[in-house]
């Protein structure tokens, strides 16, 4: 409560500021932000979103019969809240399924370990696999090894650890093993591969994800190199493709449970591990985006599109991945249509289908909108979980990047900075629309605690804090607003 009241304060004295400035954004527009700030903080409607999503739903994995249901919660949600133009885009993707693992330490202390199959892991034999590990410290280790039969037969253990950052930079090096050990794994001939947990905590709770293939796995970091824009060409139209075509069983271990296998490894022992794995590829099945509209008022055909992603990993209720976005985005969209006027231009919600095994809804969005996209003029997504924004970042033109530095000079009592102005991330589904100039920002969350969920069974709606969670929704509800009641063209001319 101190801290709502020390935000009111300071938003008087930003708000004389911004008046003096007598820029881009109108002292009607900034005011109308103000409110929605205030609003956002006292407002619940998001939080009790996802509470409904992940109580009413709960785990919904790409694809799976819950997925579904998810959508059918999504159109009742948004209709029920007032949105116009609720609609689901469905589109086929190749389904994965985890099934039962089984997975102990044979010799020399047997004993069980608590383990999760990777996206895209195929199965053992029925009856499993007991095989002698070979320890490898670093993914790095493990790609520059030789190809000399010596991990034929036998299974790959990784054991990069993750650190914990407020940026989440700590994921992509650790991640390197998740994506990519399964292909230097099976090109060596190994039975298997186990990984630590890509993670930041030391519960037993394993850490699912995706595997990936070298093309697709730099689309995960938000960088737009040659290699996603090769991604984009060569695969983006291929969503009745796997994504992963893993003909060994893949499997990552809590970090208590990597800590176990290392003492042993330490010791200078012999590790055996019996495996079993029921994993694998089950042939298509339906998803969808769920899309929900306020129309502007003189500006219909201008989008400002918000997201989030709706399925979630199977082993929690994807509380903070991503029912916080959801919940997030939904939220201030509809503080916004509580308006006693719409902005003049529309704000679309969208809520994608299946992005964690591969960014299938974001692909099937682009393909299904194409001749929409150039309407979009700006875009972001909130899937970062829970935490606190402390920055905005954006890539676009220069008029929308000042536009920006004054909506962040709105936002700064709720202690968030201007962050990269050069940053093309908007998100993962964001990418696909990214790459074809839609202009972007992004209210950068605070990380560091969320890779001690993130893909766990732990993901569940308890670790949502409110006031955090308010202060989320009270910030993009004010950047929306004023993005979707201006005229500016956040488009760099030759995009
Ligand atoms: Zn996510
Ligand atoms: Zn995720």
């Amino acid at each position: 409560m101190i801290i709502r009241i020390a935000s009111a304060a300071c938003l008087i004295l930003s708000a004389s500021a911004a008046a003096q400035d007598g820029g881009l954004i109108n002292e009607g527009a900034a005011n109308t932000a103000r409110e929605l700030i205030e609003s956002g903080l006292e407002s619940d409607t998001g939080y009790e979103v996802v509470r409904s999503l992940t109580t009413e739903v709960g785990p919904r994995l790409g694809g799976s019969e819950q997925e579904a249901l998810a959508r059918d919660w999504a159109v009742q949600m948004f209709t029920e809240l007032g949105f116009e133009n609720v609609r689901i885009e469905t589109f086929e993707m190749p389904y994965w399924e985890r099934g039962a693992i089984d997975l102990r330490i044979a010799a020399p202390f047997p004993q069980n370990l608590f383990a999760t199959a990777l996206g895209g892991s195929a199965a053992t034999p029925q009856d499993g696999l007991e095989r002698e590990i070979v320890f490898f410290d670093s993914f790095d280790a493990l790609r520059d090894a030789p190809s000399d039969g010596a991990l034929e037969g036998r299974i790959v253990y990784v054991n990069d650890r993750m650190i914990s950052a407020q940026t989440g930079a700590g994921y992509g090096p650790a991640n390197q093993k998740r994506q990519f050990a399964w292909l230097e794994a099976e090109a060596r001939g190994a039975a298997g591969v186990i990984i630590r947990s890509v993670g930041t905590d030391s519960h037993r709770f394993p850490h699912t994800g995706m595997m990936s293939t070298p093309n697709a796995g730099s689309l995960t970091s938000g960088s737009h190199s040659q290699a996603v824009v090769d991604y984009l060409n060569s695969e983006y139209p291929n969503l009745e493709e796997t994504p992963v075509r893993s003909s060994i069983p893949a499997v990552a271990v809590s970090a208590p449970d990597a800590d176990q296998i290392e003492r042993i490894h330490a010791l200078g022992e012999t590790l055996t591990v019996q495996l079993s794995v029921a994993a694998g590829w089950r042939g298509m099945r339906q998803s969808g985006n769920v899309v929900a509209e306020i129309p502007g008022r003189e500006l219909p055909d201008e989008v400002v599109l918000i997201g989030a992603h709706l399925d979630s990993w199977d082993e929690g209720t994807g509380a903070v991945d991503d029912g916080a976005g959801v919940g997030i985005v939904t939220g201030a969209a509809h503080l916004i249509s509580q308006l006693p006027r719409a902005p003049r231009r529309t704000i679309r919600v969208v809520l994608f289908g299946a992005e964690e095994v591969g960014l299938r809804g974001a692909f099937a969005y682009a393909q299904q909108n194409a001749d929409d996209i150039g309407n979009i003029v700006l875009a972001s997504e909130s899937d970062f979980g829970a935490g606190r924004v402390w920055s905005l970042t954006s890539g676009a033109s220069v008029e929308g990047t000042a536009f920006l530095d004054e909506a962040q000079s709105l936002i700064s009592p709720l202690g968030i900075i201007r962050g990269d102005r050069a940053n093309r991330g908007g998100g993962p589904d964001i990418i696909p629309l990214s790459m074809q100039g839609v202009p972007v920002f992004r209210l950068a969350q605070d990380g560091t605690d969320y890779f001690d969920l993130h893909h766990t069974p732990d993901d569940t709606f308890d670790k949502i804090d409110p006031d955090d969670f308010a202060q989320n929704v009270a910030a993009w509800a004010a950047v929306v607003w004023l993005a979707a009641d201006s005229e500016v063209e956040f488009r760099t001319p030759d995009e």
